[in-house]
């Protein structure tokens, strides 16, 4: 998979790509980035890319042709019109399940704005989605766009170690991920869980998946309704609601 950043702050792309997991897929070829400076596009002598908005107000906005000249450049270069995300406090909220499916496209562009944003005819000709990363505005499109990108790379082949790395992690089947815990056994006077240590690898199973269960009912209950959850799992957590509520009558009685 190719991704594109197209942006005011190259580098800041490039240095954040580079670093860690991302950075050492990219170098064994499992992904490609490019990162592609809009300056480069402006057309007067003092390479201006924004001018202040019709209509008054504070703030200047991205000019049109920059862009438009950056994404054909890239046109251009691909040979076809990537999938171009333009990254916007406007657009529908990442999930997990619109990063799988953006992880599909083999040419992904990312379009990051910047002061007040951009001239809105660009996301009329060019853009095929706006997304958003959640419901709060910063300063630029960057920050946003790496999100996106890092969360798609890790589900791309070569970059994670095995599908399990990402499968087993919170929001992938809908719930969240079970509490973890590395040596020693025990700090402070805390021990780990008792499940964990028996060797027991079926118990071990199911007791994270009960925990997945019960973190995801008391942080993210509304999870569980596109979870896939099994007869053993419904049973579990209707039996814990039950002993939640119960926990809630005795404390009501002694108050
Ligand atoms: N004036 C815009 C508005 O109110 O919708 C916000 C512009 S914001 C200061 C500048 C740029 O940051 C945007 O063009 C967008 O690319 C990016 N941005 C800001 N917040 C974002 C968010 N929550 N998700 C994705 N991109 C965001």
């Amino acid at each position: 998979m190719r991704i594109d950043f197209l942006t005011l702050f190259p580098d800041m792309c490039e240095a954040v790509m580079s670093e860690s997991i991302i950075g050492r897929a990219r170098k064994k070829g499992a992904i490609e980035v490019h990162c592609h400076q809009i300056r480069d596009f402006a057309y007067d002598k003092h390479k201006r890319v924004d001018d202040a908005p019709f209509g008054g107000g504070k703030g200047m906005l991205l000019m049109a042709e920059p862009i438009a000249l950056c994404i054909d450049n890239l046109i251009e270069e691909l040979g076809e019109k990537p999938h171009l995300v333009y990254m916007s406090p406007q657009g529908k909220t990442l999930t997990q399940q619109r990063v799988r499916e953006l992880a599909e496209y083999p040419n992904l562009a990312l379009l990051c704005g910047h002061y007040e944003g951009i001239d809105e005819r660009i996301i009329d000709q060019y853009v095929d989605e706006e997304i958003s990363i959640g419901d709060y505005v910063v300063t630029g499109g960057e920050l946003p766009a790496l999100v996106l990108a890092d969360a798609v790379c890790r589900m791309i082949d070569g970059v994670l170690s095995g599908a399990e790395c990402y499968q087993e992690e919170s929001h992938f089947h809908s719930i969240l991920e079970y509490p973890q815990y590395t040596r020693p056994a025990v700090w402070r006077g805390i021990k780990i869980p008792e499940e964990l240590v028996t060797g027991h690898h079926e118990n071990v199973r199911k007791w994270r998946r009960q925990q997945s269960l019960i973190r995801t009912a008391l942080k993210r209950p509304e999870l569980l309704e596109a979870a896939d959850l099994t007869e053993e799992d419904y049973k579990f957590l209707s039996d814990f609601q039950e002993k939640l509520k119960n926990m809630g009558d005795k404390k009501a009685e002694i108050e």
